[in-house]
């Protein structure tokens, strides 16, 4: 593992920088670590875009139109490094890791400064010390993983909750998702690193951590002496953490060690994140999943049976090529089934690259969304269903703080990851664990009073 010596190149005066990102939960890392490493060059955190000295876009490849986004983006820039030369353009993310890609942006876009991709964040202040000393666009992308690198400087968003990545990368090739090629091969975090962090995190007053990784149950493979239930395990052993998350979940690396640790760990929710992407064995088999609808349906009867009052999200991909009538019926019977507290729902767009996109039986966009409707359909009255069996019960709920739609209440998370909002409490719950009298359960939300001592 490489340590990363802090940077000791700082900004004379206060320089503000401005980071949007796109994507998933590791994107979202990268970005705080991105702020991290400014943060550690004198650089200020700034929300508005037009006046910031470095604009930092970290992008995402999943959707195509997340894409399309990132460049519209880009080319209202145009203007504004005209207005102002000095200001520093940077691109980076899993977009960036794509053929072809960076060299587009620096054609298209001369007035982005900066190129990087995900195996190289570290470097960012080196890239940036080149660019302000007036070199031409800089493309730097490593096309392979290298080390790991441990001690980067993270500027997080919240105070309460944080992610912790505990691997990178991804080694199963599902054929709709360009991953693989972006992040690369499966590589774990040494034990002793992650929990080091956590206990970090602990003693600066977080409370709830979720650890990460592309494929997280598989954490371990690579380094033959830890697995991911023996890793729960200890970051359940934390002093002042209260709770333990873990995304996202693959359903052929869920096994019964794991269970087993989410049912004992007394920190570890009893929420899991399994995407299951549909519900047809043979869409499955050309998904590349490598589990059928009966293992999965097995899986889950062994979570319910074995962890109790356990909610299960998943997500699912509505239009994949080839679905038939009969395999997205197989796909409502499925969810009706396992009855999910809520699913991340998603219309299959052709990823080039990927070796779906170069399958022949595209479904026709108007079928996806009439299916994709239908879908969303019966999981909202699932959900609504489940949210209603909280009335008048009382949950534990972390405090976040305000809540954003309704300044008169506060907000947390039960321990399934249901949302709550509630009245009776003031702003120095925040950080604290409290009981809450659910009084109105909504689709999405559940409305409560707080349960005073
Ligand atoms: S498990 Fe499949 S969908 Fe998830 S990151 Fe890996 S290749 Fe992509």
């Amino acid at each position: 593992m490489t340590k990363l010596h802090e940077n000791e190149n700082k900004v004379d005066k206060k320089k503000l920088y401005y980071i949007e990102t796109w994507g998933c939960q590791m994107n979202e890392e990268d970005s705080e670590k991105l702020a991290g490493m400014l943060e550690n060059m004198g650089y200020t955190k700034s929300n508005v875009r037009n006046e910031s000295d470095i604009i930092i876009f970290n992008t995402c490849c999943v959707r195509e139109n997340a894409e399309f986004k990132v460049y519209g983006n880009l080319g209202e820039l145009k203007a504004l490094k005209k207005s102002n030369p000095d200001l520093i353009i940077a691109v980076s993310g899993c977009m960036m890791q794509q053929k072809g890609i960076p060299e587009l942006i620096k054609k298209k876009y001369p007035h982005v400064d900066i190129i990087f991709g995900t195996h190289n964040i570290h470097r960012l202040p080196e890239l940036l010390n080149n660019s302000l000393q007036g070199k031409s666009t800089l493309i730097e992308i490593w096309d392979a993983e290298g080390d790991i690198i441990e001690g980067l400087p993270i500027q997080r968003e919240g105070d309460i909750k944080a992610f912790v990545t505990i691997m990178y990368g991804c080694n199963n090739f599902c054929t709709y998702c360009i991953v693989p090629y972006t992040r690369g091969r499966e590589r774990s975090r040494e034990p002793d690193s992650i929990i080091n962090e956590i206990k970090e995190l602990s003693s600066k007053g977080y409370k709830e951590i979720t650890l990460l990784g592309q494929n997280v149950n598989s954490y371990g493979k690579d380094l033959n002496n830890m697995s991911f239930a023996e890793l729960l395990r200890l970051v359940n052993q934390v002093e002042g953490i209260e709770r333990v998350r873990f995304m996202t979940s693959h359903p052929k690396d869920l096994t019964e060690d794991v269970i087993l640790a989410v049912k004992e760990c007394d920190k570890v929710c009893e929420h899991i994140h399994l995407p299951v992407q549909s519900g047809s064995t043979q869409i499955l088999k050309k998904m590349n999943r490598k589990y059928s609808k009966e293992d999965y349906l097995g899986l889950v009867e062994k979570i319910k049976s074995k962890i109790n009052g356990v909610a299960l999200t998943t997500d699912i991909i509505v239009g994949f090529p080839g679905e038939t009538e009969e395999d997205f019926s197989e796909t409502l019977d499925l969810v009706s089934k396992v009855e999910y507290d809520s699913a991340y729902t998603f219309i299959y767009s052709v990823r080039k690259g990927t070796p779906a996109g170069k399958y022949e039986t595209q479904v026709p966009e108007t079928l996806k969304h009439e299916r994709f409707n239908r879908l969303v359909e019966l999981i909202n009255s699932i959900s609504e269903r489940k949210n209603r069996e909280f009335k008048n019960k009382t949950v534990e709920v972390l405090v976040e703080g305000y809540s954003k739609s309704d300044e008169s209440r506060l907000t947390g998370r039960t321990r399934t990851g249901k949302l709550v909002n509630f009245t009776g409490g003031d702003i120095n719950l925040t950080g604290k664990l409290v009981n809450v009298k659910i009084t109105e359960p909504q689709t999405w939300t559940l409305q409560g009073q707080l349960i005073c001592d």
